[in-house]
């Protein structure tokens, strides 16, 4: 017979290495995370550095809010934000993050380092994590207003989620991805990502509504902007826009699907199910819709909180949210004209 094992508390360190295992699968999960602080302190630039994939570095540079030197260790710390403070908060979230947990579990799994100055402030100060849920040291350092986090060697202290890496290139990939979903749902905001130092894509900010049509060619291709309907939809509990693929243009991977709620990009099975449905029989067997769809709905209506990665949602009224956005979808390519003859042979 087995020995009984006494039950023991995981120590702070071991804690926060099994709960970032959650929100820190892979470099472009940190990059998620990082470029969502970012957009939460207001910032209009932020700036995307990779090298080696993200598994040697990832710097990010915003020119937000910053965080001021009392603030810096809890920033650390699980379960502090600034983000929410109650119960009724969270039942309305309006930032893109509020769990308070992103940077305590990458400083967990890498080689942390925080530089921030808030605006108004002379001086910029830097903490320092080794892999430890806190900070050891807090420095005095030079910097512009905004924040400045540097997440080096990745993995370096979790050798079970080091091996699970894929190649520089695929992992990049990943990474930009995540800045292209976040630069869609935020078009005041310039992004520049630069893998190995090399620029890879600069998205200038976009003011004008004209230039609504630029950003999205710039990221997702000229072709899908030349073949896309740009649509409209108020509902009472909805809000649905934004561009959808004529039926002749389509693809075989889904890699120009995105899917905004209140400016989060989601991934969520009922929304996608919608979208299927609104194209069905319009499209050739095994090919990919394309679109770029913005939902707004009241944030008490939407529970963000499903899972730690926030990619999923539920709706307080799921099936009538999947109606509106499926007839959405389907009116406008229906309004469109040169979809009407594929729509009159369907
Ligand atoms: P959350 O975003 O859920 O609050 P995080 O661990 O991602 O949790 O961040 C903790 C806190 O650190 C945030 O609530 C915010 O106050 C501060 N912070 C993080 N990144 C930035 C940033 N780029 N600019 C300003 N403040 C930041
Ligand atoms: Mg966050």
């Amino acid at each position: 017979m087995t020995q009984e094992k006494r039950i023991l508390l995981l120590d702070n360190r071991l804690a926060n290495q099994i709960a970032a295992g959650e929100v820190v699968e892979r470099p472009a999960s940190v990059v998620k995370e990082l470029v969502e602080n970012c957009i939460d302190a207001g910032a209009s630039r932020i700036e995307v550095d990779i090298e080696r994939g993200g598994a040697r570095l990832i710097r990010i540079i915003d020119n937000g809010c910053g965080i001021n030197k009392a603030d810096l260790m809890l920033a650390l710390t699980r379960h502090a934000t600034s983000k929410i403070s109650t119960t009724e908060d969270l039942a309305n979230i309006r930032s893109l993050g509020f769990r308070g947990e992103a940077l305590a579990s990458i400083s967990a799994v890498s080689r942390l380092t925080l530089t921030s100055r808030q605006h108004g402030s002379e001086q910029a100060w830097q903490a320092i994590a080794q892999g430890r849920d806190m900070a050891v040291e807090i420095l005095p350092a030079a910097a512009a207003p905004g924040t400045r986090i540097e997440v080096a060697d990745l993995f370096f202290n979790t050798p079970a989620r080091q091996k699970f890496l894929r190649t520089e290139k695929t992992e990049f990939n990943h990474i930009e991805e995540v800045v292209k979903s976040h630069a869609l749902a935020n078009f005041q905001i310039a992004f520049m990502l630069k893998h190995n130092l090399k620029v890879i894509k600069r998205i200038p900010a976009c003011g004008e509504p004209s230039q609504q049509a630029l950003r999205i060619a710039a990221i997702c291709g000229k072709p899908f902007i030349d073949n896309a309907i740009r649509f409209s939809c108020q509902h009472d509990v909805l809000m649905v826009e934004g561009w959808i693929g004529r039926p002749g243009y389509h693809r075989s991977e889904s890699d120009i699907q995105y899917v905004f709620i209140n400016r989060r990009p989601v991934k969520d099975k009922t929304l996608n199910h919608a979208i299927r449905q609104a194209y069905e029989g319009l499209l050739p067997a095994g090919r990919m819709a394309t679109y770029v769809i913005y939902l707004t709905v009241d944030p008490a209506q939407v529970d963000v909180n499903v899972h730690p990665t926030k990619h999923e949602v539920r709706f307080s009224e799921q099936r009538l949210v999947h109606d509106l956005l499926a007839k959405s979808v389907r009116d406008a390519l229906v309004d469109d004209n040169q979809s009407l003859g594929l729509l009159a042979q369907a």
